[in-house]
């Protein structure tokens, strides 16, 4: 505790991570603690953002699959939404109960064209019996992290 007061009306501090002893220059300034820097000094701060990065990196690749999945059905849709604009598919009425009135349907999302075509109440009916289709993702707005300058 002496030394640690000792420190703080020097322009020395301790660094927590490495334990060195450095002039505050070589701490990140933060003027809401006693000691007016960060408790760690710039290199540790770095190599702590550097491991929290990569051991960040996984779920974040993992995140940006799911991101490039939900890409694909918002594809998909684009795709058949092209295909009706240019006479490529035809809107064809409900498989099941024959209503005009439709949605393309698709049973997988990386096949953009292969559709079926389902009223509103039997494509909920499909969805709430299958679930969501193959290669399908329902992550919605997500934009990766930046990483943390310190
Ligand atoms: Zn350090
Ligand atoms: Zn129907
Ligand atoms: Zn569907």
């Amino acid at each position: 505790m002496q030394q640690l007061e000792m420190l703080e009306t020097t322009d020395e501090r301790r660094c927590c991570a490495c334990k060195e002893v450095k002039h505050k220059d070589f701490f990140t300034k933060q003027r809401d603690r006693a000691s007016g820097v960060h408790s760690k000094c710039k290199n540790c701060s770095r190599a702590y953002s550097r491991e929290h990065y990569r051991r960040n990196k996984e779920a974040y690749l993992k995140r940006g699959d799911a991101y490039a999945k939900n890409s694909v059905k918002t594809k998909a849709k684009k795709a058949v939404h092209y295909a009706l604009k240019i006479g490529k598919l035809i809107r064809q009425s409900c498989e099941k109960c024959g209503a005009v009135k439709t949605d393309a349907h698709h049973d997988d999302y990386a096949k953009p064209l292969e559709v079926r075509w389902l009223c509103r109440s039997h494509h909920i009916a499909w969805h709430a019996e299958f679930g969501e289709a193959p290669n399908a993702c329902t992550v919605r707005h997500w934009t990766p992290p930046q990483e943390q300058i310190l």
